[in-house]
């Protein structure tokens, strides 16, 4: 089902009315998510021009941003695989266990299913940050030390295997093809209000969650720490307790930052924290509260652990930013830039591929993305690894696992692998 630009656009802001956005069929329903990824990099270039013009300091690092974006495209590989595990989840309960049907093409459906979808995640988001096994998963999105649209991509890979069942009481009664259509616009809502551009949208700011809530959600100082939880409406946090409004500078991050830009391991460290910390606490019912009370939690402590362990921060953190060579940035974001049209045109073409070239395509894409962290950390190593990664790369596209249509892949292939063989000399601080 094809949308307008026009609609693609407004998507991301929620302006799509019911009539322009109710299918009768879950396989009618547009991927609007997909669809905004030009939107996407549109208001990135926007964000850094506004940035610009205010004479503010630029939005947003090199490697935060790549960091960013790798964990945003490692979050949406599943679906390459698999149908999204909420879908799946949602339909088998509408098909076995629904007590009635709304109409699917009713304005009244359409709004319920707004408020319901967007109940739900502030729920499941609440549920996140206060259920240490959850927040191992949704930390991801916040581990960036900056606040800017390629925050709002930082997304977790593991999260959709947790969010799902939040879900699940609207499947007794609401069609999966009006669910799906709004469990994308929440998402998609989310995007915008990730940025320091905006500062307040006025009496809105009583209604909807905004740039300026947002900005208290991310931060780390111990004034925002579990605050506004809300996806699209902000009335969720006031209603239950935990709206906050912006007030000191904020500081963003994790109260124990990672330091790290690498996918996989801002993936799992925390589970492998809770892991550890479960064998190392006494217990059987301590152990049972390591993983399902609040990550501040520990033996003798309120469930959401104690409001003073919470680091203080004073406005002046530095955050996490090895230097790296110019060269090596320019390298990284070319080569990252032929992982992204690599990832566009798997998504695009996925249904054409064979397993074994969908495979080897996102492998390819793990590995790349894993090598790219490693560069923008000057790890031990680094250049090995991405010596190894550019080989894989060049095997597969020379027995033609990687062929499209697109140019940037051969210029890729053309000048800069070369170029990353015959230099090899300039990696060698790296090695
Ligand atoms: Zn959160
Ligand atoms: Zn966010």
């Amino acid at each position: 089902m094809g949308t307008t630009a026009g609609q693609q656009l407004r998507a991301l802001f929620y302006v799509v009315p019911p009539g322009e956005s109710s299918f009768r069929t879950l396989d009618e329903v547009p991927d609007y998510v997909e669809k905004s990824i030009p939107f996407f990099i549109a208001f990135i270039v926007l964000e850094f021009a506004v940035s610009w013009v205010q004479q503010r300091k630029l939005p947003g690092r090199i490697n935060d941003g790549i960091s960013s974006l790798s964990l945003g495209i490692l979050s949406r590989l599943p679906d390459v695989l698999f149908r999204s595990v909420d879908l799946v989840s949602y339909v088998y309960v509408w098909n076995n266990y629904k007590l009635f049907e709304l109409p699917w093409d009713s304005h009244w459906t359409w709004y319920l299913t707004f408020l319901g979808v967007d109940f739900a995640y502030y729920w499941f988001h609440r549920v996140s940050h206060e259920v240490n096994i959850l927040w191992a998963a949704h930390q991801v999105h916040h581990s960036s030390e900056d606040y800017n649209l390629f925050t709002a991509l930082r997304q977790s890979c593991l999260q959709r295997y947790t969010s799902w069942m939040f879900n699940l009481p609207m499947a007794l009664f609401i069609p999966p093809s009006v669910f799906a259509v709004h469990l994308q616009f929440n998402l998609l809502y989310q995007f915008w209000i990730h940025t320091e551009v905006i500062t307040n949208i006025g009496p809105l700011e009583w209604i909807l969650n905004t740039p300026s809530h947002h900005r208290v959600h991310h931060g780390r100082n111990p004034y925002c720490i579990d605050k506004n939880y809300g996806g699209t409406l902000i009335i969720w946090d006031r209603i239950f307790g935990a709206f906050e409004a912006e007030d000191a500078k904020v500081v963003y991050g994790l109260t124990h930052p990672v330091n790290s830009f690498e996918p996989i391991l801002l993936q799992l460290r925390p589970l492998a924290h809770i892991w550890n910390t479960f064998w190392a606490t006494p217990g059987f019912c301590n152990k049972l509260s390591v993983i399902f009370k609040g990550p501040g939690w520990g033996p003798g402590k309120p469930r959401l652990g104690l409001p003073e362990e919470i680091p203080a921060v004073t406005g002046n953190e530095v955050p996490f930013n090895p230097s790296v060579p110019a060269y090596l940035n320019c390298y990284a974001v070319v080569h990252f830039a032929v992982i992204m049209e690599l990832y566009i045109d798997l998504l695009a073409t996925v249904t054409t591929l064979s397993q074994q070239t969908i495979l080897l395509r996102i492998g390819i894409i793990i590995l790349s993305l894993t090598s790219f962290g490693f560069l923008m950390e000057s790890r031990p190593k680094a250049g090995i690894l991405e010596i190894i990664r550019c080989a894989v790369f060049l095997g597969a596209y020379k027995i033609g696992y990687l062929r499209n249509q697109l140019s940037l892949l051969d210029y890729a292939y053309e000048s800069w692998i070369p170029v990353a063989f015959c230099h090899f000399s300039e990696f060698e601080h790296l090695i």
